[in-house]
């Protein structure tokens, strides 16, 4: 795959599919800025780097690291809202945020891909295997050729 892939674009209200309640919140992205990747065309869970850019007002409500480039797990999958025919691509950040950032621009480099989209017969199996992707992120972006997109121009 055609990596590193750049994404971004303004933070989308989701349908609230439980994200946060499995304690994995996804800023998603807008249908418009994930063309790069829907060339790719392979549904699953992706990693690499996102930075929230700050606001012009209303900044002081966050904390000092939530503008940071962090490590991230990115979901890639057709939305069955439009019948399986629109791609959605959802951000988990690696970071502890302290105010939610919808309408902030995202901006996202996407580096490797980690496993396909799996049917999950419980809750508890889908949130031990986020954990285990979140594991695999990090491990993974610890590689110097990796890290080394952190500091992309692309980001700000
Ligand atoms: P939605 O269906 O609206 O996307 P989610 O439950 O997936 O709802 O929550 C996503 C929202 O949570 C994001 O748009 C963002 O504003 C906020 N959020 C808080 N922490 C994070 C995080 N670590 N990663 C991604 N989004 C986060
Ligand atoms: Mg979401």
């Amino acid at each position: 795959a055609p990596f590193p892939i750049l994404l971004s674009g303004p933070v989308q209200k989701g349908f609230g599919r439980g994200g946060k309640e499995l304690g994995c919140p996804t800023a998603n992205l807008p249908d418009e800025s994930i063309t790069p990747i829907s060339t790719v065309a392979k549904t699953g869970v992706y990693y690499g780097y996102a930075q929230v850019l700050p606001p012009t007002e209303g900044a002081e409500q966050f904390g000092p690291d939530d503008f940071k480039v962090q490590p991230m797990v990115m979901s890639l999958g057709w939305n069955p809202f439009y019948k399986n025919k629109q791609l959605t691509a959802e951000i988990h950040i690696m970071h502890e945020f302290k105010t939610d950032f919808y309408g902030f621009e995202m901006k996202s480099v996407v580096l490797g891909y980690i496993r396909p989209e799996l049917d999950y017969t419980s809750r508890e199996a889908l949130i031990e295997d986020i954990e285990v992707d979140k594991k695999v992120a990090l491990n993974s972006l610890q590689r110097p050729e990796y890290e080394k997109y952190s500091k992309d121009a692309h980001f700000e």
